[in-house]
């Protein structure tokens, strides 16, 4: 049997700032054997807590530290332990990666790195927003706004981190506050805010880049990947945005209902993003 799963190209090990302590590279890589994951890309967290010359975040007079925990990537260490997991697991197509947050705000200090790391996969997020002067983790917005006022500046930051920068090549998780939205408000309807959706899809596609669909954050609707095929989208990432072992391919199987239903399909080469 050949793996029947999606890649994972989405995965966290304990590289990451915020890894929990079962986080393991190692163990994710057995896990993804197990459950018939054939490839997975690690992209640890590369955020900046500091801006050099060439970053817009100086221009804009933001503070850059949005977390408290937030640290630099310590990328010599990264790299050695992907070597390592590479030698362990021959049977398992392993991709070096990062996922860079407000890559649009850091594009200096993001260039230096990925230059120097020669990633196999880049991943591009916004966690933050502009907000009060400094970039505000977007969950923290709830309860200081109306809940769809956040998901609306979430989604205009994303068209910029889109135009933004063109280091990345998926854009992850699209709508990461839903993973947030407060109950009070009740369900949480993706035709609410379908103009921002088609807006940031439209300015996806137009720069041929790939949508990653994420199976921490509630799973898009076969009609969000529609959206995104009538934007011009060509190209699906699989992504269970797993920080603990046991998460690496979580959800795959619905996801890929999901995005077959939308008229992507697995190509020739298994480890490739899924298209139409
Ligand atoms: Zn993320
Ligand atoms: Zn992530």
């Amino acid at each position: 049997m050949g793996s029947v799963l999606p890649p994972d190209n989405h995965v966290h090990s304990q590289w990451s700032w915020d890894a929990p302590a079962a986080a393991s590279m190692v163990r994710s890589c057995e896990q993804a054997l197990t459950v018939g994951v054939g490839c997975v890309a690690f992209t640890d967290h590369l955020d900046f807590t500091d801006w050099t010359e060439g970053d817009r975040i100086g221009a804009e007079g933001l503070d850059p530290r949005r977390y408290d925990r937030m640290r630099l990537l310590d990328v010599t260490g990264y790299l050695a332990a992907i070597e390592d997991c590479r030698e362990r697991f021959p049977d398992l197509r392993i991709l070096s990666g990062a996922e860079i947050g407000e890559a649009h705000m850091f594009a200096a200090s993001a260039g230096a790195v990925v230059a120097r790391a020669g990633f196999d996969r880049v991943l591009g997020s916004l966690h933050a927003v502009p907000f009060d002067g400094r970039l505000t983790a977007a969950d923290r917005l709830f309860g200081r706004m109306p809940a769809a006022d956040v998901m609306r500046r979430y989604f205009a930051e994303v068209v910029r981190l889109i135009e933004g920068s063109d280091i990345f090549q998926v854009l992850a998780h699209l709508d990461f506050p839903r993973r947030s939205w407060p109950q009070a408000a009740g369900p949480y309807d993706e035709k609410a805010f379908e103009a921002e959706y088609r807006a940031v899809l439209g300015a996806l596609a137009a720069s041929e880049r790939v949508l990653e669909v994420n199976t921490k954050s509630p799973l898009a609707s076969v009609g969000l990947i529609r959206w995104w095929r009538d934007a011009g989208g060509r190209a699906v990432s699989f992504g269970s945005d797993a920080h603990q072992p046991w998460r690496v391919g979580d959800k795959f199987k619905l996801a890929v209902d999901v995005v077959e239903a939308a008229g992507f399909r697995a190509g020739r080469d298994r480890f490739d993003f899924w298209r139409v």
